[in-house]
């Protein structure tokens, strides 16, 4: 059998890591037909926007995409690419495992979290007012008399969206996960003491959707006490569902308990399709140097192949990646303890070490 995937090279440091993964998921002996399709600032001028319709039908017919990181202009240009693909193909569950692997530097051993994250509203929305616009106006002046507050004027608005649909969704998604690969755990995490209507009825849904899963232990947490103890002791948590913006900082944070960005790998679910990415970026200042770390691209190399039901090359690639990790010769500069770049292997060479070990 042979797969259709969608390949999405992305930008700065995308196409050298999407290079990487696709050379290791090839050499699995599972056999894929690459779509290719570009996205990003570099299609602009071709198309007149960075995520052409080409791009997304692509993604929808084939079900299954592969994904480098793709840049965002601050404060300037267009909206993210990579929130637009999410919400333009309902991708409202983000998966990001963070397991350590041993020999990967890194302050903690054993940590094994799984971060599913709301992927596609919360303060993502994109439901924005910019200071100073009539619309911005509007706004101030209708909250300023119904709530009796004082929003200043010079104030620039983003709204904060939960809904109950939303949430049943990602929870009941955390705990289907939890039961599938037989985790024990589902941590909640939000700040319902402050944010009442929203946090808040995240946290009503999940505690309501907690009770249809007794087989699992659930628990919650408020985000700023999260990250003392996730710093403290990650390993007494297992899965933890977060909003939108939580989930993106938190796993920032996960990634870093586990060896950093390098290594911490992504999917985006949605209903009959899934986007596959690192939590990273493009990292454009290292852009076209061959030294960025492929393996958390080709760890959500790994993510896709069990999605597609190649569990025993999934476990092939994950060990291969596994056995030049403990190796540790053939590793980037940001796995090598010093850092120290002269001895770092270039990317290219940690896909051919992984492939010398599949
Ligand atoms: P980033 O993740 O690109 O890079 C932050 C730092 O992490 C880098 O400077 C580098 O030191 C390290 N790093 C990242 N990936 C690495 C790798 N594979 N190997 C070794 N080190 C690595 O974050 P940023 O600088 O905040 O964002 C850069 C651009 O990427 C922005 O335009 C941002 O919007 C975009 N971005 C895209 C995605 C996506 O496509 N899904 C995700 C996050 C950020």
């Amino acid at each position: 059998m042979s797969y259709k995937v969608t390949l999405i090279p992305g930008d700065g440091i995308g196409p050298e890591v999407t290079e990487a993964a696709r050379r290791v998921l090839e050499a699995t002996g599972v056999s894929f037909r690459w779509e290719v399709v570009q996205v990003g600032a570099g299609v602009m001028a071709k198309y007149g926007t960075p995520l052409p319709e080409e791009a997304l039908q692509s993604v929808r017919k084939n079900g299954v995409a592969l994904k480098g990181p793709v840049t965002t202009p601050i404060g300037t240009g267009f909206r993210s690419v990579n929130v637009a693909l999410r919400k333009e193909l309902e991708l409202y569950a983000c998966l990001r495992p963070c397991k350590t692997y041993p020999g990967v530097p890194s302050l903690y051993k054993n940590v094994d979290i799984v971060v599913v994250r709301e992927n596609i509203e919360d303060l993502y929305a994109g439901i924005e007012f910019e200071r100073g616009t009539p619309e911005a106006a509007n706004l101030i002046k209708h909250i300023n008399g119904a709530k009796k507050v004082k929003i200043g004027s010079d104030s620039g608005i983003s709204i904060k969206v939960i809904s109950e649909t939303n949430s049943r969704r990602i929870v009941k998604y955390a705990f289907d996960y939890a039961r599938r690969y037989k985790r024990g755990k589902v941590t909640a995490v939000h700040k319902a003491n402050i944010m009442k209507f929203s946090d808040g009825l995240f946290l009503a849904v999940a505690r309501e959707i907690a009770k249809e899963y007794p087989d699992i232990v659930f628990e919650d947490r408020l985000v700023d006490n999260l990250s003392m103890q996730l710093v403290k002791e990650p390993r007494q948590f297992d899965v933890l569902v977060l909003p939108n913006l939580y989930g993106d900082i938190i796993s920032d944070l996960c990634a870093g308990l586990v060896g950093g960005l390098g290594m911490a790998p992504g999917a985006n679910i949605g209903e009959g399709v899934a986007v596959f990415e690192p939590t990273h970026g493009s990292a454009p200042r290292y852009a076209g140097q061959n030294k960025v770390n492929p393996m958390a691209m080709m760890l959500s190399g790994v993510l896709m192949l069990r999605h597609l039901g190649e569990a025993s090359a999934a476990d092939r690639l994950e060990n291969a990646i596994a056995t030049v990790i403990a190796e540790g010769k053939t590793v980037t500069y940001d796995m090598k303890p010093e850092r120290e770049a002269a001895e770092a292997a270039k990317t290219v060479q940690v896909a051919d070490a992984v492939i010398a070990k599949i």
